[in-house]
C-alpha cells in the first residue's frame, strides 16, 4: 500500500536529498519517482538513492517548462521542487530572462498541478508538497523576481487550499531560509556576471559592494543542508495533519515574524533597511523587536489568564 511521490528537479539540491530520503523511509511507505529535466545528470542521486534505486525509487524525466513531458503524468502525492533563482538590479535584468524564473517557479508548479489535480480530487487522497521559500512571504533586496515569483506559488497555493479541503487533499509549503546548494552558487555565479553599465552608480555599488560581498556570509552564518530541509520534508509528508506553511530554519524565523508583527508592513522593511546600510543600528531594533515580542507573548498570557479566571 505505497505512496507514489513525484519529486521534480531531483538532480542536486534539495530535490535530490529530498527523493533520497523519502525513499529511505524506515517504514518504506513511499514509492519515489524522481524526475529531472535532464536524465544524464542522474549520477549523483544513483549514488544518494543506493540500494533504494529499482525498489523504493525510480528516476523519470520531467521537465516542468515542457507540458508534454508532464502529460499523463498521475500520482495521489505531490512534491514540486525544481526552480531557479535570479539576483541583480531590475535595469539589468531582460523581461525574458524574469520570465524564464516565473515560468519555471510558478508556471512549473501549475502545468503539474493542473495534470495531477483532478486525480487528486477524483481520489480524495492526496499531498501537494511545494517547496516555497521564506522569500515567498517576504521579498529580499535583489531578489525582486524571485521572490514575486515563490509570492506567486504562495498565493496560488493559499487559494487552492480551501478547494483542496473539500477533496480531503492537503497542501503544504515548505519554506527554507538560505539552504547550501547548486542553487547558491549558480545564483551567486550569475550575480557577479550581471552587466552592471544600465544601473546607476548608487544601485550598481550597492549590488555589487553590499549585497554580493553578503552574500557568502549570509549563507555560511543561516545557511541549511539540503538534508536537512529533506529531513523536515519527510516530517511534514508523514504527518496525518500537515500545517499548511513549514519554515525550515529557525534561525530565520525572527525575520518572517516581523511581516506578522506591524500590519502597516513598515517594520520589516525598515528592519531590512537598517540591516543594509545602519549596521549599528541593528542592535537597536532587533532590541526593540524582541521587546515587542516579549510584550505580544505577555499579552496572549494575560488573555489566556483572563479566560481561565
Ligand atoms: P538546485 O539548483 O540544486 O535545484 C533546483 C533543481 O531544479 C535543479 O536540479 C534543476 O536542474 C531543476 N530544474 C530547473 N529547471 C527545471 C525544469 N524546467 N524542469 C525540471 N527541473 C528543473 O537548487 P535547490 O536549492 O535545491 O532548489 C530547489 C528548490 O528550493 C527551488 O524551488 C528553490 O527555489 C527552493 N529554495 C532554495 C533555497 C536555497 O537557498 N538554495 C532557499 C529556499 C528555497
Amino acid at each position: 500500500n505505497q505512496k507514489v511521490v513525484l519529486i521534480t528537479g531531483c538532480s542536486s539540491g534539495i530535490g535530490l536529498a529530498l527523493a533520497a530520503r523519502i525513499a529511505k523511509d524506515e517504514k518504506k511507505r513511499f514509492m519515489v519517482y524522481a524526475t529531472m529535466r535532464n536524465l544524464s545528470k542522474g549520477e549523483a542521486l544513483v549514488e544518494a538513492a543506493g540500494r533504494t534505486l529499482g525498489r523504493t525509487l525510480e528516476i523519470k524525466q520531467l521537465d516542468v517548462c515542457d507540458e508534454n513531458s508532464i502529460k499523463d503524468t498521475s500520482t495521489p502525492f505531490g512534491s514540486v521542487n525544481a526552480g531557479m533563482g535570479m539576483i541583480g538590479p531590475i535595469e539589468c535584468q531582460s523581461i525574458d530572462e524574469m520570465k524564464t524564473v516565473m515560468d519555471t517557479n510558478f508556471f512549473g508548479l501549475v502545468r503539474l498541478l493542473k495534470e495531477v489535480l483532478p486525480d487528486m480530487k477524483r481520489r480524495k487522497k492526496g499531498h501537494i508538497v511545494v517547496i516555497s521559500s521564506v522569500m515567498g512571504i517576504q521579498g529580499i533586496l535583489f531578489n525582486d523576481v524571485y521572490a514575486a515569483s515563490k509570492f506567486a506559488v504562495e498565493g496560488f497555493c493559499e487559494s487552492l487550499a480551501v478547494q483542496a479541503l473539500r477533496f480531503n487533499l492537503n497542501i503544504s509549503l515548505i519554506e527554507p531560509g538560505p539552504v547550501i546548494t547548486e542553487f547558491e552558487r549558480k545564483v551567486y555565479e550569475e550575480g557577479l556576471k550581471t552587466d552592471l553599465s544600465k544601473a546607476d552608480k548608487v544601485t550598481a555599488d550597492m549590488f555589487t559592494n553590499i549585497y554580493l560581498k553578503n552574500y557568502k556570509q549570509i549563507f555560511e552564518t543561516l545557511g541549511q543542508s539540503s538534508e536537512d530541509v529533506a529531513e523536515h520534508t519527510h516530517k511534514i509528508i508523514t504527518m496525518d495533519n500537515p500545517p499548511f506553511r513549514h519554515q525550515t530554519n529557525t534561525l530565520y524565523t525572527p525575520m518572517t515574524t516581523l511581516k506578522y508583527a506591524d500590519p502597516n508592513g513598515d517594520l520589516p522593511i525598515d528592519t531590512f533597511y537598517k540591516m543594509v546600510f545602519e549596521h549599528d543600528k541593528v542592535f537597536n531594533a532587533s532590541l526593540n523587536f524582541l521587546k515587542l515580542l516579549r510584550w505580544r507573548s505577555r499579552k496572549s498570557f494575560t488573555m489566556e489568564k483572563d479566560k481561565s479566571n
